[in-house]
């Protein structure tokens, strides 16, 4: 998806993918439309990553971010 306009329109949830509007046009744009998403996000990050991390042969190498 290339939906990346930050328009204070119409959010739609990165969990769900419903559109909502944000409550507050201030402070960063929500990218859920609801707490409970929010947490259902952060669950699933949470078991996302565990399953990647414990993956068949699929090591989870974290980039050296250097910055010269
Ligand atoms: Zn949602």
């Amino acid at each position: 998806m290339s939906r990346t306009h930050t328009t204070e329109r119409t959010l739609y949830c990165a969990c769900c993918g419903r559109p909502f509007h944000r409550a507050n046009r201030r402070g960063p744009a929500p990218l859920y439309c609801s707490a409970e998403c929010r947490g259902q996000i952060r669950v699933r990050a949470r078991v996302w990553r565990a399953r990647s991390a414990a993956g068949r042969g699929h090591r989870h190498t974290t980039p050296d971010v250097r910055r010269a």
